[in-house]
C-alpha cells in the first residue's frame, strides 16, 4: 500500500533538508499527523512568512523589514567590515558580543580546481561599499577550508590598492581542548599565529 500523496509530498520536502534521509523524513511527516490543526496552521503560516526574509541590498545580511539592523546603525563601528560567506555566520559572530563593526556577505567562493571564480560584480559591490563608507579595516572571516583560504587570498589581492588594513580571523587551539586531540593543521596554524604572553 502506498502512502497518501500529501504525506509523500511532505516527506519529499523534509528530505531536502541537510542531514535528513528517508527514514528521518518519514518520522517527521508521521509526527506532524499528531499535531493539532491550529499547530499545523501556525507552522505552515510560519513557513510562508520565510518569503518575507530578504537580503539587505547593501551588506547582504538578512532583513525582515526595509531597515537593516547593521547598516547606518549609529551603535556599530563603521571602520571595520567583516566579510563572511553566509548570512548565518553573522549570528555566530554576534553571539560572541566581541564584534561591533559592520558585515558584508560575500557568498562567492573561489575554487581553481573546479574552475570557479567569484562574480566580478560582487567584487565591485564590495569595493564600492568600502570606498563609499568609513571602512579602515576589512576582516576576512571566511571558512577555514581550502576554498575559504583561496577566497581570502583572492579578496586580499582584489582589495590591496584601497589602502585599508586587511586582517583575518586567527586560527588556534579550541578552548577546553587538550593538545593531543588537536589535528595537525590546526596546531600548525596555532604555532604560526602564536602571540606574546
Ligand atoms: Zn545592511
Amino acid at each position: 500500500m502506498k502512502l497518501p500523496v500529501d504525506i509523500q509530498k511532505i516527506i519529499h520536502h523534509f528530505k531536502k533538508l541537510p542531514g535528513i534521509g528517508s527514514k528521518s523524513a518519514e518520522r517527521f511527516a508521521f509526527h506532524l499527523l499528531q499535531w493539532k490543526s491550529n499547530e499545523l496552521s501556525q507552522f505552515s503560516d510560519q513557513l510562508k512568512n520565510l518569503q518575507n526574509i530578504k537580503n539587505c541590498p547593501s551588506c547582504r545580511c538578512l532583513i525582515d523589514s526595509d531597515k537593516c539592523f547593521f547598516c547606518k546603525n549609529p551603535t556599530r563601528d563603521p571602520s571595520v567590515l567583516c566579510v563572511i560567506s553566509t548570512p548565518k555566520d553573522v549570528f555566530a559572530i554576534e553571539q560572541t558580543n566581541s564584534y561591533k563593526g559592520l558585515y558584508y556577505v560575500f557568498a562567492q567562493t573561489l575554487s581553481p580546481i573546479e574552475d570557479k571564480y567569484p562574480d566580478p560584480n560582487e567584487i565591485n559591490n564590495l569595493r564600492q561599499l568600502i570606498l563609499n563608507s568609513k571602512t579602515k579595516e576589512v576582516l576576512l572571516a571566511l571558512d577555514a577550508t581550502l576554498s575559504g583560504d583561496a577566497t581570502s587570498l583572492f579578496l586580499k589581492e582584489q582589495l590591496k590598492d584601497l589602502e585599508i588594513k586587511i586582517s583575518r580571523l586567527a586560527f588556534g587551539v579550541p578552548i577546553g581542548s587538550s593538545l593531543e586531540f588537536i589535528d595537525e593543521g590546526t596546531l600548525t596554524q596555532a604555532l604560526i599565529g602564536r602571540q606574546s604572553f
